[in-house]
């Protein structure tokens, strides 16, 4: 069984910037799920994680065959400059070959999917083709080969079609049943313990008291752990209260893999967190130089990894789809860890400090041929919920910047490229 290294999360140096803490993080998180593996219907696979390449018994198409509907002939009997007349002798319909070998001066009826009759190489179009009793008519100009589909064309036998460590899209169980794997070998599920801290919090459904508000952390990080094939247990709220944080973790930590809070690790915060991290395993406050959501707290409590993210619902959604996300995606045996960042054209003028990355909240418009258009949501405080709704993902602005200008490119994080 693969454990993460004692104190993986030491970090002492100052303040990090996100490419530093992401090849760190890349360098340290080892696959924990591999003491089980699964073998699941394909059925249930979407969003698991294979633990074994899946290599191909067949070739995909297993047979040549027909991409239209029409007429399966050889191409050596066309005439080269005019019509071709040939004698249709039979039927080759999806599922039901033709049985014969296709002789010399012969057609055979043939529809899309429809196994090739031995013999034949090219399939003429039926809107090409004119028949009039057993006879079809070809025009010439048809090349040899035409509408020919060929054995092995998508897949050949021995061709390795999905790696260990891939996440599964709709597609890709749709590749694996296409060679005849009904079910996979997949890492067991990340087992990931949820909390929210703090006494303002309350369960949405209940009344709410005076000075409280309602918990929506817990909604959106439980959501996104599901998203990525990972096993949630949602076990609330945790009072600002050391013995409470301290019952809460330690009785966490043994069941799951990793331990995820949002809140309470603020600077001037009270330090239950910290404290009872710190008193349980190992605590590090990472100083990220970002923003929103500095610091993370990384760490350990027994075997569990555990991650403490920012209180502001904002910065909480930040910095799990930046730095928990590829995280947990590594324990959980994932090998693509980073998501893939595109360019579109900034609508605003913005100004930030040098030296920190920064995550803009933004909705796309499409305007003209430049492709679409990044509009900021207004406002972009941390708080904002609506900030994280209304819009279709993050402008990340690298340190270097200090300046964007209508018009300039800007990197865009699609919501749905991450957290769905
Ligand atoms: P903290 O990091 O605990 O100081 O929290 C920072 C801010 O985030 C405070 O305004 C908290 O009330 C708010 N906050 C913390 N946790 C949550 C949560 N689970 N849902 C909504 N807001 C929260
Ligand atoms: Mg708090």
């Amino acid at each position: 069984m693969n454990q993460l290294a004692d104190d993986c999360f030491n970090q002492v140096d100052g303040l990090m910037s996100t490419a530093e803490a992401l090849a760190i993080l890349q360098q340290r998180i080892v696959t924990v799920t591999q003491d089980r593996l699964d073998t699941v219907p394909l059925a249930r696979a979407l969003g698991r994680i294979l633990a074994r390449d899946v290599t191909s018994a067949l070739d995909v198409p297993p047979h040549d065959n027909s991409a239209v509907d029409g007429y399966a002939l050889r191409h050596d009997d066309l005439v080269a400059d005019g019509p071709s007349r040939l004698p249709v002798l039979g039927r080759s319909t999806a599922g039901h070959p033709y049985g014969a070998r296709l002789e010399q001066g012969q057609a055979v009826r043939i529809f899309t999917g429809a196994v090739m009759p031995e013999g034949a190489d090219t399939v003429v179009m039926q809107e090409d083709a004119a028949q009039t009793d057993d006879y079809i008519t070809v025009p010439p100009g048809l090349a040899l080969g035409a509408n020919r589909r060929h054995q092995g064309e998508d897949t050949r036998q021995g061709d390795v079609v999905l790696g260990r460590g891939q996440r599964l899209r709709p597609q890709d169980l749709g590749l694996a049943a296409s060679v005849g794997q009904g079910a996979l070998s997949l890492y067991r599920p990340l087992r990931v313990a949820v909390f929210s801290t703090g006494d303002e919090l309350a369960e949405p459904g209940t009344k709410l008291a005076a000075g409280a508000i309602y918990d929506a952390n817990r909604y959106i990080l439980a959501a996104l752990i599901t998203g990525l094939g990972a096993e949630v247990s949602d076990l609330g709220i945790l009072p600002d209260n050391a013995a409470a944080v301290r019952e809460g973790l330690g009785a966490a930590a043994g069941g799951h893999d990793l331990l995820l809070t949002s809140g309470g690790v603020s600077v001037g915060d009270e330090d239950h967190v910290r404290g009872t991290v710190e008193a349980l395993g190992h605590l590090h406050f990472w100083r990220l130089a970002i923003k929103p959501g500095r610091p993370l707290a990384l760490g350990q409590v027994g075997d569990a990894a555990f991650v403490g993210l920012p209180g502001n619902p904002v910065a909480a959604m930040v910095c799990f789809l930046r730095f928990a996300r590829p995280l947990i995606l590594g324990l959980a045996g994932a090998v693509d860890l980073e998501p893939v960042l595109y360019r579109v054209t900034s609508d605003f003028d913005y100004e930030k400090k040098a030296g920190r990355r920064e995550w803009l909240r933004a909705r796309l418009e499409r305007q003209g041929e430049d492709g679409p258009c990044a509009v900021l949501f207004r406002p972009q405080g941390s708080g904002i919920i609506n900030s994280l709704v209304q819009t279709h993902g993050l402008v990340e602005i690298a340190e270097d910047v200090t300046q964007v200008k209508a018009g300039d490119l800007v990197d865009f994080l699609p919501f749905d490229e991450v957290a769905s």
